[in-house]
């Protein structure tokens, strides 16, 4: 039987056994039969789940699967989604050997530079490849061409190659899923379509469809650019857009050959290659692109009967798209198309996937693949089974986990104009620090306009407006911008980022973090609750501040928090910007699961502001504003009171995130302009300084603080990232990761986070650079900027435990030069904290 024939055969099983005999009960229910779908079910069967159900509302692949182009390309910039990538060609592979091959073609790909910048960024990309163990070398514009001969070297700079990247038959990839799975005990459905789920207590209980309905404990949305519409029978808001994403077919007219050329993508010139057969498939990401049933007003409709379909042929959108096809390969501008394909596509507002469980318990999601499904299939069926069966993701899944997206994404307006913006961004280098233009302003402090008007510069996050510095405060010193760091580091760098940190550390400076993320938590057992998800002993009294992390069960970091107890039932949770919903989400959960329905868990972000003074001459400047006592007797590190300030009533935590003596202040906000205008007034004879969140991150890495989803995640715990000081194994209650905890402790750790300096300041490295001893890749960069405290630059990573001691020369690879840095103990800078006690 040939390929084609066998996967006939199943779609005709399946097709057969549409509708009859659907099971009125099921552990875990898969709604979709696209490549999403078809992975989470065959890897919950490959793990040992043998109650699921998968249905689709019409022919498995009838969604965007059937259309796609099918190039499987495994490095990006998320680690996580990289190692995912891999697992999807090491599955490939494997489907290979089965009896429904999916055609897979490791033939390689090439990726060239068509300007100076992108060869950078090539370059980068190499050294983040060497801490995969990916094959990805650098290679010359001729050596591209000998590869892909059709290709024209005019323009190209530099290109570089990973031979095990591929092609895959997408609908044969769904098929030899479904199979396996099918194989594996999982029931599958076509053309039974979910019109309702049913919740119990914030979980779901029941999937209703138009052939009948199935009792489930667990509901997987794998619905593609549909998902939204299926979230929306249990009120959860899934923000994928569908968007038309083109490509076309050429006729034949290449020779015959055994061997397959590597697929071509030229980001500058925005567009991809790939043989098929005797000719071409060409297609790019327009500049100019187009929504799909979706408006700035109304949530995606698409119609009931979008099933095996395309959208029209829109030649006038892709023309820029032909033209630049033809510039790097002539050959286009002679052959005829035999095809073209608009296919309807679910893109995300950040153009990452969106997975994870929502707000329902039980109700997980899969979808928005962002046209890099495909290349994803493996991995997202891997991940999205370990976390469905652990109960938490096994991975560091932060970028694409569903609640990264906060409250905003709501609106269709605001979801349309992310959406938009990144696509059409989508082949742009991403310089880091570079901040995204759509819908701003949204969230702004009550301090905004006071910022506007003394020449701050915003960056923003979450929606949030904040200074990420004063640009008034660039000619405060006259040497900083040779500081500069060098290549991309340096390209929204500012002088006053270095003043601002100098100011905060000689003076004072005064930081507007309104934006924090803020819960309350209340009730009788609201102690009880913190100190069961909480790993430091977080009760410590009322006007006390706790610094704690809460835990998965592997002992991973989930939440960063600072903790203070504001009454005896009352605790005011602390956390960052960026991380309020998914924080706040694993609360929730955790309140559900472990039954303290009778706590109440309120998001009071916008109810309060928070101002920050920090610096040697915090304490003189609150005391020419406040009748209360603020001396370090009165009002010790780590405590936190109800004072005065000027006519305003604060509640003052004497916490730091920047390592100096100071204070922050929350004010209900209404209050807030006001406490900020006495605090810069009574600051003026103390040489206080506005400053901005650069600043803050420069700040923090000399003392060694960490940062979620920086140094910190989930895959990460306490003892080999320094926060071992932060655990009460002794404390009576039982919290979650306890028993990971005592188990790692017993055992020791094998990695630890260390920093490592540079002594050229200028040398900064920016997350995911390799770092090699002795020629050897050892680790690889967390996060890293400048410290213009030490004058080094400074890079943390986590290294092999034998390669932790302090004085241990090791290189890290900056742009493809590897620089030599030592590795330190932090904190680097007041490591006793004498100034944070004084
Ligand atoms: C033109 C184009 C080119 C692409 N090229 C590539 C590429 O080269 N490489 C790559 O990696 N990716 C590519 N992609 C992306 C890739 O094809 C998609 O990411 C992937 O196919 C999405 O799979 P899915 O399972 O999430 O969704 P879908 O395939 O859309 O599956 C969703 C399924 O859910 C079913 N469903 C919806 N509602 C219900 C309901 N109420 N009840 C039951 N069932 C329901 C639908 O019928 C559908 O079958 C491309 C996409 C397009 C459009």
């Amino acid at each position: 039987m040939s390929n084609g024939d066998s996967f006939s055969k199943i779609a005709d099983e399946i097709s057969s056994t549409s509708g009859k005999d659907l099971p009125t009960r099921a552990r875990i229910v898969v709604i979709g039969g696209g490549v999403g779908g078809t992975s989470v079910a065959y890897h919950l069967a490959k793990y040992g789940e043998k109650d699921v159900v998968l249905l689709d509302r019409n022919e498995l692949t009838s969604g965007s699967t059937f259309h796609s182009a099918g190039l499987v390309g495994q490095l990006r910039a998320d680690p996580t989604l990289t190692k995912m990538n891999m697992y999807s060609v090491e599955l490939y592979r494997e489907l290979q050997k089965t009896d429904t091959p999916p055609t897979w073609n490791e033939c390689g790909s090439i990726k060239l530079a068509s300007s100076k910048e992108r060869m950078e960024e090539i370059r980068r990309q190499i050294g983040w490849a060497r801490t995969f163990d990916l094959n990805l070398h650098e290679i010359s514009a001729k050596e591209a061409q000998d590869l892909f001969p059709l290709m024209s070297t005019e323009g190209v700079v530099g290109a570089c190659f990973l031979p095990t990247d591929g092609q895959v038959d997408p609908s044969q990839l769904a098929h030899a899923l479904a199979n396996g799975a099918r194989k594996d005990g999982v029931k599958i459905f076509t053309h039974t379509r979910v019109l309702a789920i049913v919740t119990e207590n914030g979980r779901v209980k029941k999937v209703q469809t138009d052939k009948g309905d199935i009792e489930c404990e667990i509901v997987v949305n794998c619905g593609g650019m549909f998902a939204p519409e299926i979230g929306r029978l249990v009120d959860v808001r899934i923000p994928i857009i569908p968007m038309s994403h083109q490509y076309v077919v050429t006729d034949s007219f290449m020779e015959r050959s055994e061997t397959t050329m590597p697929s071509l993508r030229d980001p500058d010139l925005l567009v991809y290659f790939r043989q098929e057969v005797q000719g071409l498939v060409m297609g790019g990401y327009e500049r100019d692109s187009k929504p799909w049933t979706a408006s700035e007003t109304k949530f995606d409709q698409v119609p009931k009967d979008f099933n095996g379909r395309l959208l029209p042929e829109d030649w006038d959108r892709f023309e820029e798209i032909v033209e630049n096809s033809q510039r790097r390969v002539p050959k286009l501008g002679e052959v005829g198309v035999r095809t073209m394909i608009n296919g309807p596509e679910g893109f995300t507002p950040d153009n990452e996937f969106c997975l994870g469980e929502t707000e329902v318990g039980g109700f997980y999601v899969a979808a928005g693949f962002c046209a890099h499904g495909i290349a994803g299939t493996g991995g997202i069926g891997k991940v999205m089974a370990e976390w469905i069966i652990a109960g938490e993701p096994t991975m560091d899944l932060w970028h694409m986990d569903i609640r990264r997206f906060g409250a905003q994404y709501n609106s269709p307006s605001f979801t349309l104009k992310r959406t938009v913006e990144n696509y059409e961004t989508y082949y742009d280098i991403h310089y880091p620090g570079e901040e995204r233009q759509s819908a701003r302003p949204l969230k702004v402090s009550p301090v905004y306009e006071w910022h506007k008007a003394n020449n701050a510069t915003f960056g923003e996050k979450a929606g949030w407006e904040r200074v990420n510095f004063y640009d008034s405060n660039a000619s405060a010193s006259t040497t900083s911008e040779a500081l500069r760091p060098n290549g991309w580091a340096g390209k929204y760098w500012s002088p006053a980022i270095a003043a601002e940190h100098h100011a905060t550390r000689t003076t004072a400076g005064i930081f507007d973090e309104s934006s924090f993320a803020k819960f309350q938590v209340q009730g009788a057992r609201a102690a009880e609750f913190l100190q069961t998800v909480c790993a430091n002993d977080v009760v410590k009294g009322v006007g006390k501040i706790v610094y704690t992390q809460a835990l998965n069960k592997r002992g991973g970091i989930e939440c960063d928090f600072t903790i203070t107890q504001t009454d005896e039932n009352t605790f005011l949770i602390v956390t960052g910007t960026a991380f309020g919903t998914h924080d706040l989400g694993w609360l929730k959960k955790q309140r559900r699961e472990l039954k303290f329905d009778d706590v109440s868990l309120e998001d009071v972000t916008g109810r309060f502001a928070c101002i920050g003074l920090w610096g040697p001459n915090a304490r003189k400047i609150l005391e020419s504003v406040t009748p209360q006592d603020v001396s370090n007797e009165a009002f010790p590190f780590m405590s936190s009171k109800m004072i005065t300030i000027g006519d305003v009533p604060t509640r003052a935590s004497r916490i730091t995130y920047v390592g100096e003596l100071g204070w922050e202040f929350y004010c209900s906000s209404e209050y807030a302009l006001s406490l900020w205008q006495s605090l810069i007034e009574a600051g003026k004879e103390f040489d206080l300084v506005p400053c901005g969140y650069k600043a803050i991150d420069t700040l923090r890495l000399e003392k060694g603080y960490r940062a979620w989803a920086g140094e910190i995640n989930s895959e990460t715990n306490p003892y080999e990232s320094g926060l071992g000081f932060a655990v009460a194994l002794t404390k009576k209650e039982n919290f979650v990761g306890k028993q990971a905890l005592e188990a790692i402790k017993k055992d020791g750790v094998t990695r630890r986070l260390r920093a490592i300096l540079i002594d050229d300041i200028t040398r900064v490295a920016l997350g995911n650079e390799p770092v090699r001893y002795n020629g050897e890749v050892i680790g690889r960069v967390k996060s890293g900027g400048q410290g213009h405290s030490i004058g080094k630059s400074i890079a943390y990573a986590y290294l092999p435990i034998a390669n932790t001691e302090p004085g241990t020369k090791v290189e890290i690879e900056i742009f493809g030069e590897w620089i030599q840095g030592t590795i330190a103990k932090d904190p680097l800078f007041d490591p006793t904290g004498e100034r944070i006690k004084a």
